[in-house]
């Protein structure tokens, strides 16, 4: 790596796209591909693929397609392409082009025909256990399938016949006809079309032969210009493939990169995995809170920028690695801990009477809504003669230095008073149900004029003005860092106590909170009203607590 490469920390790709841009290649030009499957929701580790190539195409004015890589009909539905697309304009990224490669079958048709025209493709009428059979192993060259020298005219009869349906499923397939002998397996003759008699989501029963992946991709990128394919690093061995397809049909020479996939900690990454946890109900859908999905994170209160400053700052890697799931809990709380409202909500609720407050009063206090935020401005609370506070915050024997409530102790309420605790109430079982206290009219919160010094400072609501809201604390949904890497079924590291839901007595601006809105419930953590939260039906996630071990290092 050059000086001066290094100097503007450049990553492999973007110094391979300045080269190519400084020499003219393509005259300068840059289109790259997010190319989903849509047989899943999006998770975060298309997150970082998206932003790597969005962001590839803003910095060097570029642009970027979407493209359905729909060539497998069993699994795909268009519900799942409904929900990628909303998932990337949340995240904020607009695409030049929305493309399917289903749309190209009918071109792949025509190039398939092409390459047995030139030699260079057969239909092979071998089982799959006997073309395993003839493949060899790594070690071991493959022979040649008895079908192998057929005929152009043969070989173009039927192909024609399985477009038409004249075959079984499995019966026959079209392979390339490349080397049987070569070290790298792909290139030993692969199926290039195998025979499916299944709807597809887009164009229903037209067909009944679907190409492979490494028959679609390389020649959907071609057809659409595509300068720079990046793809994860499992498609390293595919290139060799990539680049022979191209080559022998001779068209636009696009080309592929690879990076390292991103993998979390506490979670699976893979669709077919994340399926499963929906299907068998161990989550409630794809959007559940604890799914490492977009939508899930959305639902959670996570925010498209968090998620991009994440990626961003985990770079590229050339090699497969395991993010700790805190640095992006920690972007998560940096965002929410500069744009959230903060609100009271009292989750384990220990009764408080005034007893010289005014019967019936409420008395107006005003609520900084973001103190990081200036103009995020206030709002009024009001304060009554019955309250509750946290369980916590009281303590009949305190040790030194304990600044919450106590027995003939002050606290401040926070943007309202100072109490003192006169006296403790406790039922027959001795356990305490009720604290009476008095309040000092000259320290309202603003215009202290009691010069009066109390270090504590707890969140409150006011009894009849409070709502009752169900919340829902989520812990991860692994109870291994990287189940995936472990022996056995990766169900059998499910924590079975990733969500608790409890009670919480919230103050009553948050009545009609939507999921749009972002809090921080003080002293506690970061909190989200759900989708299917409503004014009769207050739900509220958990997205985060308030501070977690996790350092960035710079
Ligand atoms: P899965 O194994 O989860 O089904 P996939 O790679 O088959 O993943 P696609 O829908 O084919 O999923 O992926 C679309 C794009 O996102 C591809 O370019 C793929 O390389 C990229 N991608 C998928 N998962 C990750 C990941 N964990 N990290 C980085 N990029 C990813
Ligand atoms: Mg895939």
């Amino acid at each position: 790596m050059s000086e001066t490469v290094k100097e503007k920390g450049l990553n492999f790709i973007e110094e391979i796209i300045e080269g190519d841009i400084k020499s003219g290649k393509h005259n300068g030009r840059l289109l790259t591909r997010f190319p989903p499957e849509p047989n899943g929701y999006l998770h975060i580790g298309h997150a970082k693929s998206i932003c790597l190539n969005f962001g590839l195409a803003e910095k060097y004015n570029g642009g970027t397609n979407l493209r359905f890589d729909d060539t497998n009909p069993v699994t795909e539905d268009t519900e799942y392409v409904d929900a990628i697309k909303h998932d990337l304009k949340w995240l904020g990224f607009n695409w030049v082009n929305e493309m399917y490669a289903s749309d190209y079958f009918d071109q792949l048709f025509k190039y398939a025909k092409k390459l047995i025209s030139k030699g260079l493709a057969y239909v092979d009428d071998s089982s799959a256990a006997e073309m395993a059979e003839l493949k060899g192993t790594p070690t071991q060259e493959g022979k040649p399938s008895p079908y192998r020298d057929r005929t152009v005219e043969e070989n173009l009869s039927l192909f024609e016949g399985m477009a038409n349906g004249d075959f079984e499923e499995g019966s026959r397939a079209l392979r390339a006809k490349i080397d049987m002998s070569s070290n790298n397996m792909l290139m030993r003759d692969p199926i290039i079309y195998r025979i499916k008699y299944a709807n597809h989501h887009r164009t229903g029963n037209k067909w009944c032969i679907y190409p492979m992946y490494d028959f679609a991709h390389g020649q959907s990128d071609s057809l659409e210009g595509i300068t720079h394919s990046i793809c994860t690093l499992e498609f390293v061995a595919h290139r060799e493939l990539y680049d022979w397809f191209i080559e022998k049909l001779e068209i636009f020479p696009s080309k592929q990169y690879e990076f390292a996939r991103l993998n979390l900690t506490y979670t699976v990454m893979s669709k077919r995995k994340l399926l499963q946890l929906v299907n068998e109900n161990i989550v409630e859908g794809w959007d559940d809170p604890r799914m490492p999905t977009i939508s899930g994170m959305r639902r959670r209160g996570y925010t498209p920028k968090s998620i991009v400053d994440f990626c961003d700052r985990i770079g590229i890697q050339k090699r497969d690695n395991l993010i700790d799931v805190s640095l992006l809990e920690f972007f998560v709380r940096e965002e929410l801990n500069k744009t959230s409202t903060r609100v009271m909500a009292v989750f384990n609720p220990l009764k408080v009477v005034i007893t010289n407050f005014e019967e019936g009063h409420l008395e107006p206090c005003t609520m900084d809504n973001n103190p990081e935020d200036p103009e995020s401005g206030s709002r009024i609370i009001n304060f009554g003669k019955e309250i509750y506070i946290e369980r916590d915050d009281f303590m009949e024997n305190p040790p030194n230095k304990y600044f919450r409530l106590s027995p003939g102790k002050m606290v401040r309420l926070k943007g309202a008073y100072i109490i003192q605790c006169e006296e403790v109430i406790k039922d027959e079982a001795g356990e305490i149900i009720e604290l009476r206290c008095t309040y000092v009219p000259t320290s309202k919160s603003g215009k202290d004029e009691s010069g009066l010094k109390v270090k504590g400072v707890l969140h409150w609501v006011t009894i009849s003005e409070s709502l009752e809201a169900e919340v829902r604390i989520y812990d991860r949904l692994f109870k291994v860092e990287d189940p995936s890497s472990q022996d056995g079924d990766f169900k059998e590291f499910i924590n079975e106590d990733s969500l608790t839901i409890v009670k919480a007595f919230v103050e009553p601006s948050l009545a009609n909170a939507t999921a749009e809105d972002k809090f921080q419930f003080i002293r506690n953590g970061y909190f989200v009203p759900d989708l299917n939260s409503s004014r009769e039906k207050l739900v509220f996630n958990k997205t985060v607590g308030l501070k977690e071990g996790f350092k960035v290092s710079k």
